[in-house]
């Protein structure tokens, strides 16, 4: 038998509220059973949302773990390490690492026991950390598939083509402007202004350096004189932006999608603002735009293979120093760490302005 805990809830509601610490214990894995121990796992925008029961994929409540009422655990990804295998399992060995195939497994748990199937080996591990393997499958998959999938580049031209995102400081944004400026995408990025100017600057200064072409705060995107900000940048057009990743909405959006040349797409994948996105007819009539949006965990549930290979290559490009981490607030949760603290951790993720995405490492 190990020893474990979990982050579970029986209930929805903000995570301080709900989330609790369940020990339980796992017995030594039968068949294609494989026993795992977690080391790093973050906390997403998407995790929240979960726990207060507003996002569309809702993890069954179960009596798995033996907890009181039935509940879920709570998390959608994150790296593990097989500590040991049932006598059938074919694919994994003990001191391999894995991620989960599909979200929704209950990432939060120090141990966890799962089927062979329900996990993907990563292959050479060696020259990865676990935090690059424990953030891999969600932003920068997403960032990935929605560059290369909603939009014909024309390679040709490669560097004479625009994509325009807001929340470009975020896990996803990150990743999306290492993969433009990987594929020869110009880059034009969206932050919100900070508490000072210095800071602001800072933050622009840091994107670029990731391989941002440019960066402008929500505000600055807001006066009269973007229009012309755009046309300096894409020399009048010439340059065509062609596509918009969005994961705020509301006037953000709107603003985004005037950008936009004729035919090309903006794809929403966020909406950090609670606010809708509103399309001028205009836009729609007189440029053609298509709205579309997207979201991982049903990509992914259709596209298992693409998806693993999608992560192979995100991972190759980490491994040759080219996909640098995200900027992370570590939480240690130690064995004899807390309920309370590790749920704190949970609530604050959706709190703005931070400093780095919330990682749990065991
Ligand atoms: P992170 O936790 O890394 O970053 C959060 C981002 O949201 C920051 O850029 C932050 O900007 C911004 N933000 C927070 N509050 C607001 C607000 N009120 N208005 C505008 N911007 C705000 O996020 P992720 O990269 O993990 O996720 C980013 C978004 O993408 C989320 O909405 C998430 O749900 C979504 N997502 C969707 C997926 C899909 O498949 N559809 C997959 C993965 C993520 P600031 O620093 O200025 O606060």
């Amino acid at each position: 038998y190990t020893q474990a805990k979990a982050l579970v809830y029986s209930k929805y509601g903000e995570p301080k509220d709900v989330l609790s610490l369940h020990k339980h214990s796992i017995s030594a894995p039968h068949g294609t059973q494989v026993n795992l121990r977690l080391l790093t796992a973050p906390m997403n925008p998407a995790d929240v949302n979960q726990i207060q029961g507003v996002y569309p994929s809702k993890p069954p409540f179960q009596t798995l773990l033996g907890t009181p009422n039935p509940s879920a655990v709570g998390g959608n990804e994150g790296a593990f390490e097989v500590i040991a295998t049932g006598a059938n399992v074919k694919t994994l060995a003990k001191g391999d690492w894995v991620i989960m195939r599909q979200t929704g497994q209950g990432t939060w748990r120090t141990h966890a026991q799962l089927d062979e199937s329900q996990l993907i080996r990563i292959e050479n591990k060696d020259g990865l950390t676990p935090l690059q393997v424990g953030t891999v499958s969600v932003n920068p998959v997403t960032a990935y598939r929605m560059i290369r999938d909603f939009c014909e580049w024309d390679w040709m031209r490669a560097g004479e083509e625009w994509m325009i995102q807001n929340g470009a400081n975020s896990g996803v944004g990150r990743a999306a402007i290492q993969l433009c400026r990987e594929w020869g995408i110009k880059s034009l990025n969206v932050v919100r202004e900070r508490k000072t100017h210095e800071e602001t600057e800072a933050l622009k200064k840091e994107l670029k350096e990731l391989g941002a072409t440019a960066v402008v705060t929500e505000e600055e995107m807001m006066t009269t004189g973007f229009k012309d900000t755009v046309a300096q940048l894409t020399r009048q057009g010439r340059e065509p932006i062609r596509l918009a990743l969005n994961c705020v909405g509301g006037k953000n959006a709107t603003a985004m999608a005037k950008t936009l040349a004729p035919d090309s797409h903006m794809v929403t994948y966020g909406a950090m603002s609670k606010q809708p996105v509103a399309l001028p007819s205009g836009l729609l009539i007189f440029k053609n735009l298509s709205f579309d949006g997207f979201w991982v965990s049903r990509w992914g549930d259709k596209n298992p293979v693409l998806k693993e290979s999608t992560i192979k290559d995100v991972l190759q490009m980490t491994r040759a120093g080219r996909f640098k981490d995200i900027p992370v607030d570590e939480v240690q949760w130690k064995w004899n760490t807390e309920g309370p603290q590790l749920a704190e951790a949970v609530q604050g993720t959706l709190g703005g302005y931070r400093s780095g995405k919330g990682v749990f490492t065991f």
